[in-house]
């Protein structure tokens, strides 16, 4: 049966016997075997497999969690043995208390939890859709699992539930299959679609786990992190063709230092014992120990450790989507990364090189059907370990710490002049179940900023740093403030989310900066631009507390009046115009930074027309726009787009010189250009504007600061800059930073701060930012150009920014002639 969220328990116990039913076959109806050579299923034909296999297996319960972005069902398929999956409420339900020690009062209890219970792995196919080839595999996967006979399997049923996940990303599915499917044949066969493969994210869907910023992240953050608490997560990845054939686990260095070592040990112990098996299995090129580290919190495998659970990646060398790559010696000597320098000599974390030649999606399949068989082979043979282990962090992170000046809670104070960033923040923390309180009743504390303090001399190019800033004396705390106790099951996703990070300085053999996995400061409140000050002290006893434990992220949506619904007020408050018509280029190639801008204008309900090149090429932009964004892209790709040849025609081609020149007429017509980061360079190039960029060529043994919030000081009298506070968090990602020439006709909005940049991630080379200029307008014509040299709205966290954007936009317009 086919069901939505919120089945019962009588729905399972009235499932007829079907030990009797031919189960059907992948290939029976699909028409072919997933992962042969040019053959694709789209989503359709998964999930109808998938509901067959529901209708006919009683190891198979298949769930709808909801709709995609773009409406398509996202589905869960639950495998167990029949007596498991008739008993799942149960089991859901001892998930949750072993998931909340503090909820279990007696020993006794906690023993028959741990002789009882199932260990819960989640596995998910193809959240980045080009990486195709999982979401093929698992129909295979859950028809094994739905079929075989043998000892194995029927202890791996009999111990462990498992919620297989065909992919998280539907709408991508499509988007890649459809596209596969059109090009097959042609010279484009096997080439990745020229679009996102997420309405808004493209492979930024990844990148959205503590954030919940897309539909599909906040279903699966309730399947796992509200109800299931699985203790093993599975994400199956793809990668390049060229390097290594399977990455595993045990990850690069750095670790998080959030992330408790025992977890980090089980993920090495279950990476090991998959790459031991793919050998046995006559498996060559798997690597470990390289280039994906824990660092950075946000992906599927990384959210896990902070809900005290394993998070394994894996990562296929890529066929092209599915048809065979030929991959040769040279291209593999070639191929080389952090922690393996060629794929073709043999280490320690890469004992047997793969010889090149043919690579078929099968190869992949095969892996990762034995990976996946690996995982759920460890989860059943030690099951009490991972109860147990699972059990006890989730205990000792909810024992409050007695030392004097230790952090106890983060606190939000009410009053703050954003409401709605507050609102989105509790939301978005309550949602993947972190356990926030409001005041009832005044309290009253002692603070503590926690910023970054350097600790060595402010003139060098290596900084280091610690957390620091001066305690409060004991303040009263106002009622409707948030308060967020840390002695709770998730306590260090808390500490991950709020501190501050401190990447530490890794630098190459030549002195270059060595490149993260992904970025390096992440703190959730300095991007919102919510005040949230460490509590180390607090007069009240516990049962003097006055507090309201609040069970649903709407309440705080309600409280604070978040103005998301259609209907609520505009952020854009233009004296000329009442509405702004503002249009986003979105150019020939897939931009993850123009999706981000399209979702926080979707956010605030702000209207909007992508504009694509051929509407640049022909022009009269000044009869539908006052403002034209670009969003971050390199000047190359704007003005070039794809090749001619590469992609079918219509796929290439960028603004060139007929488009540039619309847009110069749309700017000296008195129109707003708004660039975005990397798009400045277009626009400093293509106007001739007199600001540089100090950072371009720079090299990164000088500077480098790789994802990372750094502080700006904003003249409050620039329009743009008015409402927002004098000094503003503000996303760096390879950014930029400008000069402007003497007596030019340029109006600093904003600069980076002249001391104490870095607020959290990592920072090298200090000196090249500070005092520069982030943010300016220069007048051309009877227009003007914007240019942010940082994020404003990076992956739609980064809300303390927003409020330049829509500034901007409030004085569009305003100069032109109309
Ligand atoms: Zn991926």
């Amino acid at each position: 049966m086919f069901l939505l969220a919120g089945f019962s328990a009588t729905s399972f116990a009235q499932r007829p016997a079907s030990q009797t039913a031919v189960i059907p076959s992948p290939k029976s109806v699909l028409g072919f075997t997933p992962g042969d050579d040019r053959t694709i299923a789209g989503w359709s034909q998964i999930t109808d497999y998938f509901e067959r296999l529901d209708r006919a297996s009683d190891r198979v319960l298949v769930q709808t969690l909801g709709q995609s972005t773009l409406k398509r069902p996202l589905i869960v398929a639950f495998i167990s043995s029949r007596e498991n999956i008739l008993a799942l409420p149960k089991y859901k339900e001892m998930q949750q208390l072993l998931a909340d020690p503090r909820k279990i009062t007696q020993p006794l209890q906690r023993d028959r939890l741990l002789a009882n219970g199932k260990v819960v792995v989640a596995i998910s196919c193809s959240i980045h859709s080009t990486e195709i080839v999982a979401s093929q595999m698992s129909m295979q996967l859950a028809y094994e699992l739905a079929t075989a006979q043998d000892p194995d399997t029927r202890e791996i049923l009999q111990n462990t539930i498992l919620l297989l996940i065909p992919s998280p990303n539907p709408d991508g599915i499509d988007i890649v299959a459809n596209w596969y499917r059109k090009t097959l044949g042609t010279p484009y066969e096997g080439k990745e679609p020229p679009e996102l493969y997420h309405h808004y994210a493209g492979h930024d869907d990844n990148r959205d786990w503590f954030m919940l910023n897309l539909k599909e992240t906040q279903l699966i953050t309730r399947l796992l992190w509200h109800d299931w608490f699985p203790q093993i997560v599975y994400d199956v990845h793809q990668q390049g063709s060229n390097g290594s054939r399977f990455f595993i686990p045990p990850f690069y260095d750095p670790p998080n230092p959030n992330i408790s070592p025992l977890l980090l040990r089980q993920v090495g112990l279950i990476g090991h014992k998959v790459a031991a098996d793919l050998q046995a299995a006559g498996f060559r090129g798997v690597l470990t120990n390289a280039l994906y580290d824990t660092w950075w919190h946000g992906g599927f495998r990384t959210a896990p450790y902070f809900h005290n659970s394993i998070g394994i990646l894996s990562e296929a060398a890529s066929a092209r989507l599915m048809t065979p790559a030929t991959v040769t010696s040279d291209q593999l000597a070639r191929s080389s990364t952090r922690g393996m320098r060629s794929a073709t000599e043999s280490t320690t974390n890469f004992p047997d090189p793969w010889p090149a030649g043919e690579w078929h999606p099968n190869d992949i399949m095969n892996m990762e059907l034995i990976a996946a068989r690996s995982i759920l082979s460890m989860a059943a043979k030690f099951r009490g370990e991972y109860l147990t282990n699972f059990f006890e962090l989730g205990r000792k992170n909810s024992e409050p710490r007695l030392n004097k000046g230790e952090t106890l809670a983060y606190l939000i104070p009410a009053g703050q002049a954003r409401d709605e960033a507050v609102a989105k923040m509790m939301g978005t923390l309550i949602d993947q179940g972190v356990e926030v309180f409001r005041l009832d009743q005044e309290l009253h504390v002692v603070l503590s900023q926690q910023v970054l303090q350097r600790t060595n001399a402010a003139t060098e190019k290596l900084g280091t740093y610690k957390i620091g800033g001066p305690f409060s004396a004991m303040q009263e705390v106002p009622a409707g403030s948030y308060i967020i106790f840390l002695n709770q099951p998730q306590r260090y996703n808390i500490t991950t989310l709020f501190e501050p990070q401190i990447y530490p300085n890794r630098l190459t053999a030549q002195g270059e900066a060595e490149r993260p996995y992904d970025v390096a400061g992440w703190t959730l409140p300095l991007q919102m631009g919510v005040e949230a000050p460490a509590v180390v002290a607090i007069r009240e006893s516990a049962t003097e507390r006055k507090l309201t434990l609040i069970k649903d992220a709407n309440e705080v949506r309600a409280d604070l009046a978040l103005p998301l619904q259609k209907g609520s007020e505009s952020p854009i408050k233009n004296p000329v115009k009442q509405t702004v018509r503002v249009g986003i280029y979105k150019g020939s190639m897939g931009n993850m930074d123009e999706g981000w801008t399209r979702f926080v204008f979707d956010t605030f309900n702000v209207p909007y027309t992508s504009v694509r090149d051929t509407d640049m090429r022909q022009g009269g932009l000044s009869a539908k726009f006052d403002a034209l964004i670009f969003p971050s892209q390199s000047s190359a790709q704007i003005v070039n787009g794809n090749a001619a040849g590469s992609f079918p025609p219509e796929y290439t081609g960028g603004l060139t010189e007929a488009g540039i020149k619309n847009l110069k007429d749309f700017v000296n017509n008195g129109g707003m250009l708004i660039c975005f980061d990397n798009a400045c360079d277009m626009a400093i190039k293509e106007f001739n504007l007199p600001l540089r960029n100090t950072l371009e060529g720079v090299r990164s043994s000088e500077f480098y600061c790789p994802g990372s919030i750094v502080a700006l000081e904003v003249d409050n009298k620039n329009p743009i800059g008015a409402t927002l506070p004098a000094t503003v968090p503000a996303y760096f990602i390879n950014s930029s930073a400008f000069t402007a020439a003497p007596d030019a006709n340029v109006r600093v909005v904003a600069r980076y701060a002249k001391e104490n940049v870095l607020l959290s991630g990592w920072l090298l080379g200090e000196d090249k930012l500070r005092g520069h200029i982030a943010l300016a307008e220069v007048g051309v014509g009877k227009g003007r150009v914007v240019l942010f040299g940082f994020r404003p709205q990076h992956r739609g966290q980064t809300w303390a920014t927003l409020p330049f954007i829509w500034n901007a936009l409030s004085t569009a317009a305003a100069s032109s002639s109309e």
